[in-house]
């Protein structure tokens, strides 16, 4: 007797599915073959209730410190349950405390919660994919978002219902555990990971282990402040990995060098891009074997180290201006097994340039006779129809896979040559675009004030009405990002968007409304650069003609192949305000 004599129902095959993708996670768990961990695996020191935490006296820690010193988030289930069995929302330390699971209750502006996962490396299976759809429809509000640490949230969950998402969760082989607060968010790497014929190495296996590790680690929650790392393979799709604490960004060593010849990342840190600042080449390069080894020793020296007085002053970036990087790097280096090396960036190739909006649009793969079609999604909103539309096609025509990417978009990978204008036309129908020229492609989006309590702007519906205004004036022939973001916490990363949004409550005639200060120029791929304030405190009602105005000026007056970054890098803040208001 054969399975074929006995096939499977739809429901057994998505549980065999969703299982064997967790088990084949498995090997990661922990290590990282041939990886060498920290020289003391207990170095990073238990967070005990005591008169200090790292040093700093108990009198002099913040509010959230001093609840993460009273209760650790990760040991809140009775907690959890409780509040599920009551259908209570939580209070203000809970609701801190909640986020160790990655529900977030975001009142007033829903009265419920927001479910935030971890999808290391941004791959899913079509089974978690149906998964998330029957979650966001059972028990959330009939849709998810992808989200710029390529990753998806759902909203409009009822406190009643938070057991069941977190366990229907753990079930597809996800979780969403550290995913919210002072918590190592969702490690990200290059979408195309495993696929691009021009990577120089396939950083999905990194971005696992280090997930993995994560999660299997203790001490690697409740630190100062959140903490974002990044894996960029050096191919043709960008990360974003600048923007990240830590960036491991691919290289390639030859021969002659003071060190073997072979593929390391260059180490980069401290990327904050709402602090104004990309992260800084420190001069080291890492094994890809012990990259998870030098993240763990990074996060320990931060966890150990970071201020806990002051949230304003909590992230890396603070601890390393306060130290330079030479002592904070030593500080790492005590913590590890083995040398760390020291390599000029002149003796290192980089990777290939990256390709603006290279997720969008078909493309081959280092696969014979495969590609890969990247779905534009406004704002990386999907409804539960187009998730299972989304599950159904990467199941029937591709490999069962997804990829999710920090442009909050979808990509479709190992689609056979024969089958990619069916997938295309399918993607048509279900209302999505593939073209990276369009404008709804290059929107991203923070939650704003449909979900966040900081947020003085609707980012998410104001980035689709500005998609459809600019789309129905002009045609671009060349992808432009428009990143708005609600507040200056900067979710959406206004600063390195081609055009970026910064929500602000203005004055119009007298009247307080929701507009934003503009900026303009910003672009994280190749030549860095963070966006100009041109226009301070526009009402929205005034933005969508304004843009029409800088794209069309733009588009007559550049020069040939000229990016709009370096359209706006050759004028003043002055003559760009003069150019654009005439
Ligand atoms: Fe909320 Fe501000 Fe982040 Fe937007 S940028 S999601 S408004 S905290």
């Amino acid at each position: 007797m054969t399975v074929d004599d006995h096939p499977f129902t739809a429901e057994q095959k998505e549980y065999l599915q969703g299982f064997f993708a967790a088990a084949a996670c498995r090997p990661f768990v922990g290590h990282f073959a041939n990886g060498r961990i920290t020289s003391d695996p207990a170095s990073g020191l238990p967070n005990e209730a005591g008169e200090a935490v790292f040093g700093t006296p108990v009198e002099d820690l913040c509010e959230q410190e001093l609840w993460k010193h009273e209760q650790n988030g990760l040991d809140i289930w009775d907690t959890l349950v409780a509040h599920a069995e009551a259908n209570r929302l939580p209070d203000k330390k809970n609701t801190f405390l909640f986020r160790f699971h990655g529900l977030f209750y975001v009142g007033p502006a829903q009265e419920s919660f927001m479910l935030r996962l971890r999808t290391p490396g941004g791959e899913l299976t079509s089974a978690q994919m149906r998964g998330l759809a029957e979650i966001a429809k059972d028990w959330g509000g009939g849709y998810a978002h992808v989200t710029t640490r390529a990753n998806i949230q759902i909203r409009e969950i009822q406190p009643k219902n938070i057991i069941d998402v977190l366990t229907k969760l753990q079930q597809l082989g996800l979780t969403s555990r550290g995913s919210g607060v002072d918590n190592l968010r969702n490690i990200t790497c290059s979408a195309t990971a495993g696929i691009d014929p021009a990577e120089l190495i396939d950083t999905r296996p990194m971005a696992k282990a280090l997930h993995y590790y994560i999660l299997n680690n203790r001490d690697l929650y409740g630190l100062p402040r959140k903490f974002n790392i990044a894996f960029e393979g050096g191919g043709s799709i960008a990360t974003a990995a600048e923007t990240n604490d830590i960036g491991f960004v691919a290289v390639k060593v030859g021969e002659g060098k003071s060190v073997e010849p072979g593929i390391y990342f260059r180490l980069q840190l401290a990327g904050i891009t709402g602090h104004q600042q990309f992260a800084i080449d420190t001069g080291h390069v890492i094994r890809p074997a012990d990259s998870v080894a030098v993240a763990a020793a990074i996060v320990r020296v931060f966890n150990e180290h970071g201020d806990r007085t002051n949230r304003r002053k909590a992230r890396l970036k603070y601890l390393i201006d306060r130290w330079g990087t030479e002592k904070f790097m030593d500080e790492v280096g005590k913590k590890l097994a083995f040398p760390l090396q020291k390599l000029p960036l002149a003796d290192c190739e980089t990777g290939h340039p990256p390709i603006p909006h290279g997720h969008l649009g078909v493309y081959r793969q280092k696969q014979p006779q495969k590609n890969y079609i990247g779905v534009a999604m406004p704002v990386g909103a999907m409804t539960v129809r187009q998730m299972r539309r989304l599950a159904d096609l990467a199941e029937n025509y591709g490999s069962g896979s997804l990829r999710l990417t920090v442009w909050q978009n979808v990509i479709l990978p190992d689609i056979p040559d024969a089958f990619v204008e069916t997938v295309k036309r399918n993607l048509v129908r279900m209302g999505f675009h593939y073209e990276a020229s369009s404008i709804a492609a290059g929107i991203v989006a923070c939650t704003g004030n449909a979900g966040c309590k900081w947020a003085s702007t609707a980012t998410k519906a104001h980035g689709v009405e500005l998609a459809r205004y600019l789309e129905k004036k002009l045609r671009l022939d060349r992808p432009i990002n428009i990143h708005l973001t609600g507040c200056p916490h900067s979710c959406a990363q206004h600063y390195i968007g081609d055009i970026g949004l910064l929500g602000a409550k203005v004055n119009d005639h007298g009247a307080q409304v929701e507009g934003y200060h503009v900026l303009l120029g910003g672009n994280c791929i190749g030549d860095q650069k963070l966006g100009r304030e041109i226009f301070h405190g526009i009402p929205f009602s005034q933005i969508p003609g304004l843009l029409e105005g800088v794209l069309t000026t733009y588009l007559a007056r550049r020069r040939p192949n000229e990016t709009f970054s370096d359209f706006t890098a050759r004028h003043s803040v002055k003559e760009l305000q003069e150019l654009f208001s005439a």
